[in-house]
């Protein structure tokens, strides 16, 4: 089969999160007559915080929005980890030094509402004629030629595309079309999520300027300030226990009280903020090779979901934005050829993440003497240790694929 790109018929972007709105960016800052498709009647992002590490900054200098970034950002002090049960410090690891800043290139760990962060990308596409963005369209499934992909829609009309790079998130359909055997994995957690006005929060809280978090069996606690600390980000998660299926279960109410009555105060008092209506199963993915089938890419979630322990799944796909648009840039018309580099170039990073993201989780969420020992191993860490725990994943990539 010949895969060269034609500029006959557009390059389509399925999914318009936080992978798909750059991808649609950095491919029609390149030139390349781009159409994104995304289910929801809007293209937006659901108002709560993610944090990007010093490796995202240059890769969205990269796509020429790092300044709005930097603006919209809030830039905390450090991140504070503790565990729930004893108050015990696991880690503190510091964000604004002169170590930090040295090792990172001065690149800043940021906070940012990811409203802010989808509204800025989806300016820098605005002046752009040649990316046109869709709404209300929802990709079912595609089918390919020597020429180009055919993508079905539940709407009715059939879209004709020269390449494809599906960004549709953990439960992408086009992933379920690749590999149908390949299903996410379950973590048995819940996560809950909500913002509150900073004057909302417990006065201690207020003075906080940290990515805080509180772990131990059963459940964290992560909140941060975002837009000048004008509101507290909070994401409470819980595993659900045998016997309670769902967040809507009678029992689960009664559950969570529970285990929130034996942490600490202040992640107490921060749980208790967190409206329990709205929850997000957590799961992840297999790290597992084929990404690509002819025409069609995976790209973010969609090629290798995470756990959030690293924060890093937005990270992840901002970065592959990077590599995938600079590697159809380098082989030019061989679309197939620039897939498979890009799997190649990205398949262990987001591996790596991926099994470092699980064993986080398993340390986070310990009890007993498995708890002891991982207080123990990280009492024995200084900041520097911390520091060359993260460099593989915080020192900024090369920019040339
Ligand atoms: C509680 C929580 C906290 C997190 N915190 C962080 C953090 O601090 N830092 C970080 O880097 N990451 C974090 N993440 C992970 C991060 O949210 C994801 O990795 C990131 O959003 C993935 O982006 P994406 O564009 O690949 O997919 P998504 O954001 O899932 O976007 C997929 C898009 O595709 C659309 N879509 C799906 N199917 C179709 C279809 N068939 N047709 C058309 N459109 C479709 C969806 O509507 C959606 O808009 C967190 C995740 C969770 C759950």
């Amino acid at each position: 089969m010949t895969t060269a790109l034609t500029a006959q018929h557009p390059v389509v972007v399925v999914g318009g999160g936080i992978g798909g709105v750059a991808m649609a960016l950095a491919l029609g800052r390149q030139g390349h007559r781009v159409q994104l498709l995304e289910q929801a009647d809007q293209i937006g992002a659901i108002g709560y915080g993610v944090q990007m590490g010093p490796n995202v900054m240059p890769m969205l200098d990269f796509l020429g929005v790092g300044q709005a970034a930097r603006e919209a950002a809030y830039l905390p002090k450090e991140i504070m980890l503790y565990d729930y049960l004893t108050g015990q410090t696991l880690s503190h690891i510091p964000l604004q030094t002169p170590e930090f800043a040295q090792r990172y290139q001065s690149q800043p760990y940021i906070a940012i509402h990811r409203v802010d962060m989808h509204e800025l990308l989806l300016k820098a596409c605005q002046p752009h004629a040649n990316i046109s963005l869709n709404q209300s369209t929802t990709v079912t499934g595609y089918s390919q030629t020597e020429d180009g992909v055919t993508l079905e829609t539940a709407q009715g009309p059939c879209i004709q595309a020269a390449a494809v790079v599906a960004c549709d998130g953990l439960r992408s359909r086009l992933r379920a079309q690749m590999h149908p055997s390949d299903v996410p994995r379950e973590s048995g957690y819940v996560a809950h999520r909500s913002l509150i006005p900073m004057s909302q929060a417990p006065a201690h809280v207020q003075q906080r300027q940290s990515v805080t978090m509180w772990a131990g069996p059963g459940l964290h606690v992560i909140y941060y300030p975002l837009r000048n600390a004008s509101l507290l980000n909070i994401v409470l998660v819980v595993r659900l226990p045998q016997h309670v299926s769902s967040t809507q279960d009678d029992g689960y109410p009664a559950y969570l009280a529970d285990l929130l009555s034996q942490a600490q105060p202040e992640p107490q008092q921060v749980a208790r903020l967190v409206n329990l209506d709205r929850r997000w199963a957590i799961a992840d993915r297999e790290p597992m090779r084929g990404w690509h089938d002819g025409r069609v890419c995976l790209l973010g979630d969609a090629a290798h979901a995470t756990l959030q322990s690293l924060a890093q799944g937005a990270g992840m796909a901002i970065e592959d934005v990077v590599c995938l648009s600079q590697l159809m840039s380098t082989h030019g018309p061989d679309v197939a050829a620039a897939f498979k580099a890009f799997e190649r170039a990205r398949f262990l990073r987001t591996a790596r993440v991926q099994w470092v993201s699980r064993h986080m989780w398993e340390d986070y969420h310990c009890g007993g003497v498995q708890a002891q020992v991982r207080s123990d191993i990280f009492s024995q860490r200084d900041v520097d240790d911390h520091y060359r725990c993260l460099d593989w994943l915080w020192t900024p990539q090369a920019m040339v694929a």
